[in-house]
């Protein structure tokens, strides 16, 4: 289930801690990468720069050896989670490019230094055995838990659409169907209702329309095929043409199928082959930790591009999650374009500037999927993302149930939530999940506005079950 982050009761003397911490975390919380901060990157590269081929070695080891000569391990202090905005209800086409930094710089916690304990956490693990590889194991994606009470809906007739289809698609009675549209339940639906009021307790997977343009050799089976829909359904679609199709007078035909919600068996076994390599641990907490035996992103074209590879590293945990959201998101969405991973962590994590966080193998920098026409601008705005297939990927990442936060642009929020509307998502599912229509300092939901999320969006992925030294916001 994706929880929204727990409420942390602040209570008189704490208050004013909590409070601090909740502007230490709004510095923290994740910075992107600007061209200006070039020669930052450049630093950590040249620090990663053998980072592709050794990844999957053993990092070097530290001095100190194996578990025995480390201290004492105490947990880092954790942070509180809350909200980091700026109030804005814009609505305007919003420029995507420049994603401005926000990298007020600092020695973040100060004080009293945990990297010491982190680098105890490091020696001691990398002590340990682990499994070479991990099972991925994809929990079932979030569905819609039925209605506890009946919902009004409006369905939208298509050509073909009987009272008795109609009642079964939400389970109903045709009586009743027909009772609340004042029609017939034997009769066919008179063509000037658009629509039909139901009342159901069963969520129902939204519709898509299809088009085939008609050309020579085409017949109703090689359509059906390609469509991938019935072919009794396809002719009952377009009843106006005959047993023979003509390029000439049938220019398009049309057709309606469910969208799948549940995974199909394609789906399952593509997500049972994955593989990934075991032992990758996060600690610390993404504004201050470490990644232990960092995994390198595998190279996954037909998913995801990497922008630099050798900043993409990743616990065994979000890297098992990051291929199991886009292996289902490409199925899904069917959406061919690029989508270019901006980053994660280094390969043994810690400091990995321009960001805040991203120190932990848990935080990916993801750019937004463009629309077709709009892959290759130099300088795209919001009316050039793929909303429909931006919505798909959050969606598939929140199905894992392994997703804390995703960060984006308040500003943008709305979009989402047409999108993911459109899609069939329930408002009350929404509720949970976005932050939108609340104002943008609401600690609410999971997708939640911190700036400089206008162009990517950012996903931290949980702790995962094994990792004793991760630090979470839960
Ligand atoms: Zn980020």
């Amino acid at each position: 289930m994706p929880s929204t982050p727990p409420h942390h009761p602040a209570r008189s003397g704490a208050l004013r801690r909590l409070a601090a911490w909740w502007v230490v975390l709004l510095v923290l919380a994740c910075a992107h990468l600007a061209p200006a901060l070039a020669g930052e990157a450049e630093a950590a590269k040249s620090g990663s720069k053998s980072s592709k081929k050794k990844s999957t070695k053993k990092p070097p080891k530290k001095k100190g050896g194996p578990a025995k000569a480390a201290p004492a391990i105490r947990p880092v202090q954790r942070d509180v989670s809350g909200p980091q905005s700026v109030p804005s209800d814009g609505d305007e086409e919003v420029e995507l490019d420049g994603d401005s930094e926000e990298d007020l710089d600092g020695e973040d916690e100060g004080s009293d230094d945990p990297v010491s304990e982190l680098e105890a956490i490091e020696r001691e693990l990398l002590a340990q055995p682990y499994e070479a590889e991990a099972d991925v194991r994809v929990p079932e994606p979030v569905e819609p838990a039925p209605l506890t009470k009946p919902m009004w809906v409006d369905h939208k007739v298509i050509p073909g659409d009987t009272v008795e289809e109609v009642a079964k698609r939400y389970g109903v009675t045709a009586a009743n169907v027909a009772r609340w549209n004042g029609i017939k339940a034997d009769a066919p639906i008179p063509t000037k209702k658009k629509s039909l009021r139901v009342q159901t307790t069963t969520p129902v997977p939204p519709r898509e329309k299809l088009e085939h343009t008609v050309k020579r050799g085409d017949t109703w089976d090689s359509v059906a095929r390609a469509l991938g829909v019935d072919v009794d359904k396809l002719r009952r679609f377009n009843p106006r043409i005959g047993d023979k199709l003509d390029p000439k007078n049938h220019k398009k035909l049309v057709a309606w199928r469910d969208l799948e919600i549940a995974p199909s068996v394609a789906l399952s076994t593509k997500l049972g082959q994955l593989r990934v390599r075991g032992g990758g641990v996060s600690i610390g907490k993404p504004s201050r930790g470490k990644l232990v035996r960092g995994v390198e992103l595998p190279e996954r074209p037909d998913l995801y591009t990497r922008r630099k590879p050798e900043e993409e590293f990743g616990s065994t945990h979000t890297i098992a999650q990051m291929l199991a959201a886009f292996t289902r998101f490409r199925h899904d969405s069917g959406y061919k374009g690029q989508v270019v991973i901006g980053g994660i962590s280094r390969p043994r994590g810690g400091r990995f500037r321009p960001h805040k966080s991203h120190q932990s193998g848990r935080d990916v920098d993801i750019r937004l999927p463009l629309l077709p026409g709009s892959q290759d601008k130099k300088h795209p705005t919001s009316a050039d993302v793929d909303w429909r297939a931006t919505w798909n990927l959050m969606r598939a990442f929140l199905d894992t149930g392994e997703v804390e936060y995703i960060f984006l642009d308040y500003r943008l929020q709305k979009r989402i939530y047409k999108a993911a509307r459109e899609a069939g998502a329930r408002r009350e599912q929404l509720d949970l999940w976005l932050q939108w229509p609340a104002k943008p300092r609401t600690n609410k939901g999971v997708i939640r506005h911190v700036e400089g999320h206008r162009a990517h969006m950012h996903v931290r992925i949980r702790c995962g079950p094994q990792e004793k030294h991760c630090y979470s916001q839960r």
